[in-house]
């Protein structure tokens, strides 16, 4: 998939641009704080549906206007798309192809991959990062994942309900509470199965990526801790049955569940080291870059092509030849990547320089 235009109007910083990109590595340059960034979450939120840095349509529109626009052109295979989206009014629009479309019809049409600073904390931070990588990327290549995942929250939400009020010494009707274990163990059931066929799929991929991006100098080993190791459905939902019937003394005490998914953490194992305790900064940028790399291969292997890569500073705090294999991997994908630093330009198709919410483009 290549992105072909971007063009954006009253957004963040953003007057109005239209940007072309070409397939390769293009790289966005500019001081701090000059519209970068913004670029990438214009382009992202067609990926996901909304803005990765979490902001509202309010936040996102630009200062002292009352509305914004965003359009993007990208093809694959087989044809030329188009995508808008726009926030005017108060009410908000979108439309693929020049008809107007839900949420639910445009996520999915255009496939990106983003690396943004804060996903370093995927190797440090807490579990709940992993987790949430993890869902992303499962979503990026599962499309039924996102409902399964939102139904096993909901009957968590039921579930915790009841241990809450037990926790305060309030009546609980016993049998509910086992009716709420039964269900989310059936759910957890399938959160577990996809979870797993996708890590099996990706891990490898990513352990490729961690090798080529040190030079062969680091191994990473990936695997999903959870509460139950087997395979088939069955066992997998007696596994949690166990979980959920035999604690219910602690989880009524604690207020909540204790066992299933939404506990899940991906174990990450660098050159023999827990990565989560060990890693250094150029580490731990190295392992998400893997990460980021091989969810793009997964998902080119899953749908025929590769998503568009979107990689928001991800260049400082890599060494010459950590930079070097990143931006050469470039070839059949499309790489977007910000920086501040002139460097850079030399390993790009096409620069474009960044100053005050304005963009200079200079094909090479
Ligand atoms: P850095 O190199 O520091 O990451 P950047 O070029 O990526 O910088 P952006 O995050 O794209 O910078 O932001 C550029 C500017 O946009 C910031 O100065 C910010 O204050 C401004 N900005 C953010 N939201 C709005 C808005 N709604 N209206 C106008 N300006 C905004
Ligand atoms: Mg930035």
């Amino acid at each position: 998939m290549i992105l072909s235009s971007f063009r954006a109007h009253q957004f963040r910083n953003i007057g109005d641009c239209e940007l072309f990109f070409t397939p390769g590595v293009n790289l966005l340059i500019g001081e701090n704080a000059q519209g970068k960034t913004n670029v990438l979450e214009g382009i992202y939120l067609f990926a996901r549906g909304k803005s990765f840095r979490g902001g509202a349509e309010r936040e996102l529109t630009k200062f002292g206007t009352d509305g914004f626009s965003l359009g993007i052109t990208f093809r694959d295979e087989r044809r030329e798309q188009a995508l808008t989206y726009s926030f005017e009014g108060g009410s908000r629009r979108r439309e693929k192809n020049g008809a107007p479309v839900r949420l639910g019809e445009m996520l999915g049409v255009f496939r990106a991959v983003l690396f943004y600073p804060e996903h370093l904390q995927i190797v440090k931070g807490a579990p709940e990062k992993r987790r949430e990588f993890l869902n992303v990327a499962v979503a990026g290549v599962d499309p039924a994942y996102l409902g399964l995942y939102t139904k096993y929250a909901k009957i968590l939400d039921n579930r915790n309900a009841l241990l809450k009020q037990a926790s305060k010494g309030l009546p609980v009707d016993r049998e509910e509470l086992v009716a709420w274990s039964e269900s989310l163990a059936l759910a957890a059931t399938d959160v577990y199965l996809r979870r797993r066929a996708y890590l099996l799929g990706f891990a490898p991929r990513a352990e490729e990526q961690m090798s080529a991006i040190s030079d062969e100098k680091e191994t990473l080993l990936l695997t999903l801790e959870a509460d139950t190791d087997k395979e088939t459905p069955e066992a997998v939902a007696d596994d949690y049955r166990a979980c959920f019937l035999s604690h219910l003394e602690r989880e009524c005490a604690a207020g909540c569940t204790l066992f299933g998914p939404h506990r899940d953490d991906i174990g990450i194992l660098l050159s023999g080291l827990d990565a989560r305790v060990y890693a250094s900064q150029g580490q731990q940028r190295s392992i998400v870059l893997a990460l980021k790399l091989a969810e793009g291969e997964y998902n080119r292997e899953k749908t025929g092509d590769y998503p568009v890569f979107l990689l928001d500073d991800v260049l400082s705090e890599l060494d010459a030849s950590r930079r070097a294999y990143l931006l050469g991997a470039g070839g059949e994908r499309q790489l977007i990547v910000t920086s501040c630093e002139e460097t850079m330009c030399g390993a790009a198709e096409n620069i474009i320089r960044v100053s005050g919410g304005n963009y200079v483009s200079a094909y090479r």
